[in-house]
């Protein structure tokens, strides 16, 4: 076999996956091991150095047939230099990933920020496959996101775009204050994290809801609730989607994609929060704008990240 392969890595605070993809960005093969954060940057370093050697032993490919590897990290980064400037979660400041890794491993090594990998991954082989202008949300705990145009990734100028979870959206008299330090952002209203506080409030008040019964609430619980009719919880999932739905049609007028995809946790709560997304969609934006536009579900699931990760230097 001498066709080209792509290694991918998603480094996360407990365990880093690595997996090869070929040039249709169909993931071959994958490996999975711990991160070990508390033993330093530079043993994180090995480690996925060491991965990714593995990776590509125990599949039918040769090292030589590597053509890049992509790393998808939380953080702030310098994208270009490679560097992570701040890891919160890994402890890590100003490290040099990616002049490590390519000392180590000899290969082209791309570094990027965990939003935009999984957007990349969607977009090459997920529900985005062979559309060019694509824009991918990840509702979890918060929002994340991440814009391919033309089959790249869009930076912007410093490296900042994409951050669909932080438009400010709600208005002040009903906004809260977002994790970033902002108010209104969209992640307040659409994440899980939204979700439960919303729901949570409503119990507090004491409105009349099954959500009162539950112990600890989780975004799931809500969307259960509202599949079964209960009008509180109802109310809050049509919140989040309305911002969401309100959030695409802006983004829809300035940029112009063919497809909205939509993953994470919540994303699979399914038609009861994508009917009304694409209702909003379909009354706040433009027909000739709408025209040929879908929103549709995520297809990859937790492989997004790898496979995005593999894909860096394949859209460089
Ligand atoms: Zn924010």
């Amino acid at each position: 076999m001498s066709d080209k392969i792509y290694v991918g890595v998603d480094l996360g605070g407990t365990a880093i996956k690595v997996g090869i993809c070929g040039e249709s960005g169909k993931l071959l093969q994958t490996y999975e091991g711990p991160t070990g954060a508390e033993g330093g940057a530079d043993a994180v370093i090995e480690r996925i150095a060491q991965y990714a050697r593995k990776v590509v032993e125990e599949s039918p490919f040769e090292w030589e047939q590597v053509a890049g590897v992509g790393a998808g990290l939380a953080g702030f980064l310098d994208i270009p230099e490679g560097i992570v400037k701040l890891s919160p979660n890994l402890g890590w400041r100003n490290v040099p990933v990616k002049k490590v890794l390519e000392e180590k491993l000899g290969k082209v090594v791309t570094i990027d920020n965990d939003a935009n990998v999984a957007a990349l991954g969607e977009a090459w082989s997920g529900a985005g496959a062979g559309i060019p202008n694509v824009i991918c949300y990840t509702l979890g705990t918060g929002v994340g996101g991440g814009i391919i145009i033309g089959g790249k990734i869009y930076q912007g100028s410093f490296g900042m775009a994409g951050e669909l979870g932080h438009m400010s959206i709600v208005p002040d008299l009903e906004a809260i204050q977002c994790g970033c330090g902002q108010f209104g952002c969209l992640e307040t209203v659409s994440s899980a994290t939204g979700i439960v506080r919303a729901a949570r409030d409503a119990v507090e008040r004491g409105d009349k809801t099954s959500l009162s019964t539950i112990h600890t609430l989780a975004a799931k619980d809500v969307f259960d609730a509202a599949k079964a009719g209960d009008e509180v919880a109802l109310r809050i999932v049509n919140r989040a989607a309305y911002y969401l739905g309100r959030s695409m049609a802006t983004l829809a007028v300035i940029l112009n994609p063919q497809r909205f995809i939509i993953g994470g946790g919540v994303s699979k709560a399914g038609d009861i929060l994508f009917n009304p997304i694409r209702e909003i969609f379909k009354k706040y934006t433009q027909e000739q704008v709408q025209e040929g536009v879908d929103i549709v579900p995520a297809t990859l699931g937790n492989d997004a990240g790898v496979v995005g990760a593999a894909g860096l230097n394949l859209s460089r």
